[in-house]
């Protein structure tokens, strides 16, 4: 089973495939720059090539990048809407010149708007996106918690931007588990898992489901709070993610774990929760 964390990519991007194998990664994902600013510094042709070599070497696959966090591909403010599809595309750019699989993204958030203006309002913009950049890595929206104004809680939803996107070949899902249970995806019982296997498969089909987000809960189920916690630890539990794991239609789906890095245990600690589950 592919498993990886968000690693850090100080240093230098390449320096995050050494940091990834030493906590036992065989996927990873990473921002490509600093999540919380627009300024963008261009890749370093050397790291970009380290990179690459150290991935191969080290054999972790798939590699995700995750979006700038400034990006909100839903906004109601013209220019921050444009500054955003702009960006978005940057990070899509960098993705590709990483070599990298996968560019992970939120759909974006509108408070006080309508589902179905916020449905369109992402569509657009990533279908403009689309157009100023044809990609070679696969998008993946991640589905939200549904805190205030988020659009992309239900799968519904993100079935529909795929549907308007004509169901674009580079474009598919990132499942977060914690974002998913706060959404009212509840994953602590088998019947619970086999519903979300279903759901998947019957909204947005389960052969674009590229990857997971492997996240314990903080709040409690159905809470609309996106508050990631250590594996087995909160509101899903150890027994939730054992059935996910080793579920036909999850098993064999890269999963990455975003969880608290408050100290040098928590990373490897999570790791051997995880691995402990597999059955
Ligand atoms: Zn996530
Ligand atoms: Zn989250």
């Amino acid at each position: 089973m592919k498993l990886g964390f968000h690693v850090s990519i100080a240093g230098g991007i390449s320096r995050s495939v050494e940091r990834a194998h030493d906590l036992g990664c065989t996927c990873m994902q990473i921002f490509s720059r600093n999540p919380r600013g627009w300024t963008v510094k261009p890749l370093d042709k050397n790291d970009i090539a380290e990179f690459k070599k150290a991935r191969e070497r080290l054999e972790i696959a798939p590699v995700f990048v995750h979006t700038n966090y400034l990006i909100n591909l839903a906004s109601i403010k013209p220019d921050l809407y444009e500054k955003s599809i702009e960006q978005f595309v940057v990070d899509l750019e960098r993705t590709e010149a990483l070599g990298a699989e996968y560019l992970v993204t939120h759909l974006g958030s509108a408070n006080g708007q309508k589902e179905e203006w916020m449905v369109d309002r992402v569509s657009d913009a990533i279908s403009y996106a689309l157009k100023l950049h044809p990609p070679k890595a696969t998008i993946l929206l991640e589905n939200t918690a549904g805190e205030a104004g988020d659009i992309g809680y239900t799968l519904e939803q993100v079935r529909e931007v795929i549907a308007r996107l004509h169901d674009s070949p580079q474009v598919g899902i990132c499942y977060d588990t914690c974002h998913g249970f706060a959404a009212g995806y509840d994953i602590r019982t088998k019947n619970g898992v086999d519903a979300l296997a279903k759901k998947i498969s019957d909204t947005v089909g389960l052969d674009r489901l590229k990857g997971m987000h492997l996240n314990d809960c903080l709040r409690d189920f159905n809470s609309r709070v996106d508050r990631h916690w250590h594996i087995g630890d909160g509101k899903i539990g150890l027994d939730g993610f054992k059935l996910l794991l080793n579920h036909p239609a999850f098993r064999d789906v890269p999963k990455i774990m975003e969880t608290p890095k408050n100290t040098e245990e928590d990373d490897p600690k999570n790791m051997k929760v995880v691995r402990s589950l597999i059955t």
